[in-house]
C-alpha cells in the first residue's frame, strides 16, 4: 500500500483502497499507524475545502525519510541526499585521490556527514558503481574502473556510518529510479538503455527489477553488431561498444579529422554542423544503438525502451540511423517496441543509488 502511494500518489481513499482490492475498514487499518507515524497525510486540496479530511486523498509524506545516494566512479565520488520521492535536496562532489578502501570509504562517510546536518539522519546509503554488485548483496565482486575485486564496501561503509547500506550496479539502479520515478512509472516491463563511458541495460519485468546476485545482467555493452567495425579494448571487431560509446565516438572523429584535442562535445557539435565524417560516426552509432535496443526487445518482450546516460545528448544527431536499425532487427512478428529518450544530467547516477537503497528499504533485495 505504501509503495503504491510512493510511486502513484496522491490516491483518493476510493482509489487506493481499489487498486489494492481493500474495503474501505482494511485500508484504514493499514494507514492508521502510517498516518500517525507521519509516512502518510492527507494532502489539503484547494478545491474542495469544505469537505472532511477522508475525501481529501491519501499522500506519502516526503519528507518523513531522506536516503543518501553515493556514485563512485574511477576519480570521484558524488554523493546526494534525497527525501522519499528521490527528489535530492543536497549533493557533494569530491575527487578521489585514490582507489585504496579505506580512502573511498573515509570519503563516502565524510560525504554521508555533511549530508545529514543539521536535519534528522538519513535512513540509509545507497553505493552505485560500474560494475558487478547487487542490492542483498555487500560486496562488489568486480569493478573495472576502481580496481576492486570481492570488496565486502556494503558492509565498511555501514560499520563506518552506522547506517544500513546497498551497494548496487549503476545502471540497475538508474532503473529502480526510472520504476518508481521516471519514465517506468505503471509500466509492469521496460529496458533502460544507457550511452555514456559504456552501453548498459537494465531491465524491469513483471514489476521487478531483474538482478542475479554476483553476476552481471543486461551486458549489452559487447554486443557484436558488425565483423568489420573498429576494435575495442577487450578486442573485439565491431561490438556495440567500439560504435557508440562516448570514447569511442570521440576516438573515431577524432582520427577521421586528424584532431586528436576533439571532445565528445565539440564530436557532438560537428555532428550536428553535418560535418560529414563526424555525421558519418554518429549514424554508425545510432545504427549500434538500434540494433542493442531491437535486441533487447526482442529478447525480452518489454514494452517500453527508456535510453538515457551522459551521451544520451547525441540522440539528435543518429536517430534517423536508430529508428532504421530498430526497425530492422525488431523481430517481424513483434509490435515495434515504444521508446522514450530521458534528459541525463550526472546526478541522476547519485540519485538512482538512493532510490536503489530505499526500494531495499521498503520491499528487500
Ligand atoms: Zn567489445
Amino acid at each position: 500500500m505504501f509503495v503504491e502511494l510512493l510511486v502513484h500518489g496522491p490516491l483518493s481513499r476510493a482509489e487506493t483502497a481499489r487498486r489494492l482490492a481493500l474495503s474501505p475498514s482494511a485500508l484504514t487499518k493499514l494507514t492508521k499507524p502510517l498516518i500517525e507515524g507521519g509516512y502518510l497525510l492527507y494532502q489539503p486540496t484547494e478545491e474542495r475545502p469544505a469537505l472532511g479530511r477522508p475525501s481529501q486523498p491519501l499522500a506519502v509524506n516526503a519528507s518523513r525519510m531522506s536516503l543518501i545516494g553515493v556514485k563512485l566512479t574511477s576519480d570521484e565520488m558524488f554523493a546526494v541526499r534525497t527525501d522519499l520521492r528521490g527528489q535530492i535536496q543536497r549533493e557533494v562532489r569530491r575527487e578521489l585521490r585514490s582507489h585504496e578502501v579505506d580512502h573511498v570509504v573515509a570519503e563516502i562517510a565524510d560525504a554521508v556527514r555533511e549530508l545529514s546536518l543539521p536535519v534528522t539522519p538519513p535512513s540509509a546509503v545507497g553505493i552505485s558503481l560500474a560494475g558487478t554488485a547487487s542490492a542483498g548483496d555487500p560486496i562488489v565482486h568486480t569493478s573495472p574502473f576502481l580496481g576492486w575485486n570481492d570488496v565486502p564496501i556494503g558492509n565498511i561503509v555501514a560499520a563506518a556510518t552506522g547506517l544500513p547500506t546497498i551497494v548496487e550496479n549503476d545502471v540497475r539502479a538508474l532503473t529502480a529510479a526510472q520504476q518508481w520515478f521516471g519514465a517506468g512509472v505503471g509500466r509492469h516491463s521496460f529496458a533502460l538503455v544507457t550511452v555514456g563511458a559504456g552501453i548498459g541495460c537494465g531491465l524491469v519485468i513483471g514489476d521487478q527489477v531483474v538482478r542475479s546476485p554476483g553476476r552481471g545482467t543486461g551486458l549489452v555493452g559487447h554486443l557484436a553488431v558488425d565483423n568489420n567495425g573498429p576494435l575495442c579494448e577487450m578486442g573485439h571487431r565491431g561490438c556495440a561498444r567500439a560504435y557508440a560509446s562516448s570514447a569511442a565516438i570521440q576516438r573515431s572523429i577524432a582520427a577521421a579529422l586528424g584532431r586528436p584535442d576533439l571532445t565528445f562535445d565539440q564530436c557532438l557539435a560537428l555532428g550536428r554542423e553535418q560535418q560529414p565524417a563526424a555525421a558519418r560516426v554518429f549514424q554508425e552509432a545510432g545504427r549500434a544503438l538500434g540494433r542493442v535496443v531491437a535486441t533487447v526487445a526482442n529478447i525480452t518482450g518489454v514494452e517500453l525502451v527508456i535510453l538515457s546516460g551522459e551521451a544520451v545528448q547525441m540522440f539528435d544527431v543518429c536517430a534517423d540511423a536508430f529508428d532504421a536499425a530498430l526497425a530492422e532487427h525488431t523481430h517481424w512478428t513483434s509490435t515495434p517496441v515504444e521508446v522514450v529518450v530521458k534528459p541525463f544530467t550526472f546526478s541522476e547516477w547519485a540519485r538512482g543509488a538512493a532510490v536503489a537503497a530505499l526500494q531495499y528499504q521498503i520491499l528487500g533485495a
